[in-house]
């Protein structure tokens, strides 16, 4: 083989392991946004549940002074009703007394509903509590391994950046130059194998003399269709 072709295709395994790690970094904010999402999701679901919770019980404070109120006003009609002589008078207060006592059994009986539908809340406010507890445990556990996985990768791409350069530095600057545009333009395969004289990247049957060349391994050969750099890949 091609020194030239040698040396670019380790270059172009490089490159190729670089884009691919590039890619998996560019992900990584994407991960680290699900995690937060969960999290921030969680503490919604908590908050919410609490404040429906608080919500119940501002109204069961209302019902218990509405009540009170009917009690107040109760015992006013009865004082009332001792201070009259007159029957008619004392009739009426008697029917207001009466209506007053109707209106707290009404009331009585909406405070046993939200007396209950706040034990359901403590319950929906304990399970979202549980659930925030597992997504702080998950959110901790998870970050901690999205940082390790971004640090290695990063370990691993100064690395491989470190060693193109050493692999890009023997190479003659006209061709590294055609190198580079083509793994940019050709989906990361600048050079590719030519097998049953067909070329490796366009799948495109290669003409007798560029064959014969790629075969001969004196020059840098391109497909005659995509203009991919050849080796000969036939045994
Ligand atoms: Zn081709």
């Amino acid at each position: 083989m091609l020194k030239d072709i040698e040396n670019l295709l380790i270059l172009q395994d490089r490159d190729r392991k670089i884009r691919a790690l590039k890619a998996e970094l560019k992900v990584a904010p994407t991960e680290r946004k699900g995690l937060e999402d969960l999290l921030t999701g969680a503490t919604a679901k908590t908050e919410a549940e609490k404040q429906k919770g608080r919500e119940i019980e501002v109204e069961r404070k209302k019902l218990e002074n509405d009540a009170r109120a009917k009690r107040d006003q109760i015992a006013k009609y009865n004082q009332q009703k001792l201070q009259t002589r007159k029957n008619e008078e004392y009739q009426a207060l008697t029917n207001e007394a009466n209506r007053c006592e109707a209106e707290i059994q009404g009331i009585e009986d909406r405070e046993l509903g939200l007396m209950e539908q706040a034990e359901q809340q403590k319950a929906a406010v304990g399970d979202a509590e549980r659930g925030l507890a597992e997504a702080k445990a998950l959110h901790a556990r998870q970050s901690q391994h999205l940082d390790e996985k971004i640090q290695a990768l990063q370990v691993q791409l100064t690395d491989l950046e470190a060693q193109r350069s050493g692999s890009a530095a023997g190479i003659d600057e006209d061709l590294l130059d055609t190198y580079n545009r083509l793994f940019a333009s050709k989906h990361d395969s600048a050079i590719v194998a030519v097998e049953h004289e067909v070329c490796g990247g366009c799948h495109m049957k290669l003409t007798p003399s560029t064959v014969a060349k790629t075969k001969a391994a004196k020059t840098v050969t391109h497909c005659d269709h995509c203009g991919r750099m050849l080796y000969y890949g036939d045994v």
